[in-house]
Order: structure tokens, then sequence, then C-alpha cells
């Protein structure tokens, strides 16, 4: 490599570094059957007890022992890898199960698999404008990387209406051609505001231009409606959705993607899209061990009043303690407002190194600048004790910061 291409990585670098939001990844090993516990790996590799508080294996079905033994069955079963694409020989009855599931799961005709919720998202709205050349993508300005990067792929016409914003969607729909093709794109629950969309709203506004709809529910599917279908099943409307999206990887505890909808466009999806013809399908394990959990989760609605209950538990006791728990939040995720990359990366290390806690910062680009956030996810297992132990860590780092900045 040439020393001036070289010094262009060092620069990309450099920058990052200077604004404090350089990322530092947590090495960490999950204590099976201990979960939310972990033990976090010091550079002299030693280890330190620590406990998660930010991860979206919401209810700690990666560590279900039914899930386990579910992978566990399908690798003595048929070993690792699922040895190709679906097309070549990677298609086995875990695939063909999990997304019969699925697809019961969110009330439609039919399920497709991907390898993640991102390529899933990627894959199928991009795939959508090469089937409609003619397309129009209204996307709501807060959607996930992965729909973003979807549409930014579909040479199609693309508008980004205002989060949320019912008004400024249905002016941005009066500006295509009444007979073209639309597509309302957004997502459930905002996993880094916490809010939710109005679904109902929007899908009144679809049927009124002839728009289609596409709901990620990637941060909802498992944790809300009495099914675990998500926020669409909760409000009574998964019926009015066209494309329901999802993740294997949160709420299930394990990984892959999937979207769900009417028979043939899902068969159309899977006959064209790149990101699902050619790459090697998930592990039939993996697959498996997504089902049981998709199947346990369906029938523990407790574990989701559960989850509310210690959301809506920690946030009360944030607000107690003064701390600044973003309004936005109606669901169970719990952002705290930092407003400045560099201190929300010294909140975090001082909650990991002094006091056990880890919850990573979140900062741009995942977030605007000024908006940086402690992002905390309560599980049924974090119980009152590691609140009251969480709460006081976060109020000692938080005073000393002010006091820092006060006397600075
Ligand atoms: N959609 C949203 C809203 C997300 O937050 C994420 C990931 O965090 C994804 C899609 C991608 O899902 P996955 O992690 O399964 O790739």
């Amino acid at each position: 490599m040439r020393q001036e291409d070289a010094a262009v990585f060092e620069g990309a670098v450099e920058a990052i570094k200077d604004e404090g939001r350089y990322r530092v990844f947590a090495d960490i090993k999950r204590e099976k059957g201990r979960f939310p516990h972990a033990r976090l790996r010091l550079p002299d590799g030693s280890e330190k007890p620590i406990v998660v508080w930010c991860s979206n294996d919401y209810l700690g079905q990666g560590q279900h022992p039914e899930v386990i033994a579910a992978l566990h069955a399908a690798v003595e079963d048929v070993g690792a890898g699922s040895g190709g694409t679906r097309n070549i020989s990677g298609t086995t009855s875990y695939h063909v199960d999990l997304e019969a599931e699925l697809a019961q799961l969110h009330g439609k005709e039919s399920a497709l698999l991907f390898t993640s919720g991102y390529v899933s998202n990627e894959a199928t709205l991009s795939t959508l404008a090469k089937l409609f050349p003619d397309l129009w993508i209204f996307s709501d300005e807060l959607n996930h990387a992965s729909m973003i990067e979807g549409i930014r792929r579909a040479k199609c016409e693309k508008r980004v209406f205002r989060h949320n914003d019912l008004q400024s969607l249905e002016s941005l729909l009066t500006e295509a051609p009444p007979g073209a093709p639309k597509l309302i794109a957004f997502e459930s629950v905002y996993s880094m505001d916490g809010d939710t969309a109005p679904i109902a709203d929007i899908c009144d506004l679809a049927e009124k231009y002839g728009a289609m709809t596409y709901l990620d529910e990637v941060h909802g599917v498992g944790l809300y409606g009495q099914g675990g279908g998500g926020v669409a099943e909760r409000d009574g409307i998964m019926h009015r959705v066209d494309f329901i999206e999802g993740t294997l990887a949160k709420a299930f505890g394990v990984m892959g993607g999937y979207v769900t909808g009417p028979r043939a466009a899902i068969d159309a999806i899977r006959s064209t899209a790149p990101g699902f013809i050619f790459t090697t399908s998930l592990a039939p394990s993996i697959a498996a061990a997504a089902l049981e959990s998709v199947r346990l989760v369906r029938r523990c609605p407790h574990m989701r009043d559960r989850l509310a209950e210690r959301a809506a538990k920690l946030k009360a006791m944030f607000k107690a303690a003064g701390l600044p728990v973003m309004e936005s939040s109606t669901t169970h995720i719990v952002p705290l407002l930092v407003g400045d990359a560099a201190r929300c990366k010294r909140i975090s290390d001082a909650l990991l190194y002094d006091h056990g806690v880890y919850v990573q910062p979140i900062n741009f680009p995942t977030v605007p600048r000024g908006t940086e956030r402690l992002r905390f996810t309560p599980s049924p297992f974090h119980d009152d004790a590691l609140m009251e132990a969480l709460v006081a860590a976060v109020q000692a780092v938080w005073t000393r910061e002010d006091l820092v900045a006060s006397a600075a």
C-alpha cells in the first residue's frame, strides 16, 4: 500500500477519535444460564464480572435451555453448516418449518428467511423497486440504516417524511402520480428513541393513496401483541400491513432475518433478490434454535408483561433519581440523554470499569450529533436488586461528571 493511501485510513480514524466517538468494543463472555451476567476480558487477560444492560436479546432467549437444546439436537442430526444457498442444497426442513411458523406469527401467507434482519430489509426494499420500476418509496426519516441502504439501492423515486409525521407523509404522497405504485416504509418501535409508529394512521393514508406498506418490527416482534406478533398485532392491524419484516436475533435470541407478506410477493422476492439468492442459507442449527424460540415466545405472554413492568420500573427509578430519561420512550427501551459524544463515552467507561455495568455509548451516526445517549434494555431477568445497583452507579458517575463539568 502507498504511504499516502495508508494515511487516508489513519486520518479517518483520527477524525473519529477527535470527535470522541471512536468505538472500542467490550470483549465479553455471557454466562450461560445466568443472563444478564457476563465477564469482561481486560487487556491483561484477566476477567471482570459485569451485568449487561444493553443487550437486544430482550427476553434472554439466547440462553433458554430449550433453545440451546434445539440447536444442539440439530447439530447432532445434520452437522454444522447448511452447505449452500437455498437453491443449492441449502433448504432444509428447519428452514421450511421456520418460514411457516413466521408466516403464522404475523398472519401472512408466506415468509422468507435471510441471514440477518439487515439483509432482509436491504434485499427486500431494493428488490421491490426492481419489480416496480416506477415505484415511489416513502420512508420515515428515522428508519434504520438497513432500510435506508435498500431504498438507496432502489433506483426509483423516494421521499423521506418527518418522523411519525402524518401531515408530512400525506403531503409527499400527493406529489406522486395517482396511478403510480407506492410503498410506505417504516418501523414499529424506533430503537434509539423507544417510541412507536402510528401504524393504523399510516395504513389509513396508504389506503387513501393506494400505497403498499412495509413495516420493520425488528424491535417489536416477540415483545408486543398477545402472541408476540409485534406492535401491529397489539394494535389489531397486522392484516392491514402488506409486508412485516423482523429479526430472529433480538427477542428470539438467535440470529437471522425475515420478511412476511402475500404469497405471490414473497415468491417474487425469493426469485429475484440477490441478497437472498446468492448467499449461503442460515445454518440448520440456527434455524432450529430460532424455531424453538419463536414457538416458546408465542406461548409466553407473561414474559412480555414482565418486560413491560421492568422497563416502567426502571424509567420511574431513573426519574426519581433525577436522571434524564428521554420522554420519547413508550416502550421497553430506556434511553438517558447525554448530548455529547465524549461525555457519553466517559460515562459508559466509568460504569463498566468502576461499577461492572455494561451499557455502550450511542453516538453519531447511530443517532444525530447532540443527542448522544445511553440506551438501557432491562429484561425480565433484571431484578430489583440489579436495578437498585444500576441506578446508584449511574447516579454516582453522573454526579462526578457534573462536578467535573462545573469545575472546568
Ligand atoms: N431493523 C432495525 C430497526 C434494527 O434496529 C436492526 C438492527 O439492529 C435491523 C433492522 C437489523 O437486524 P439484524 O441485527 O438482525 O441484522
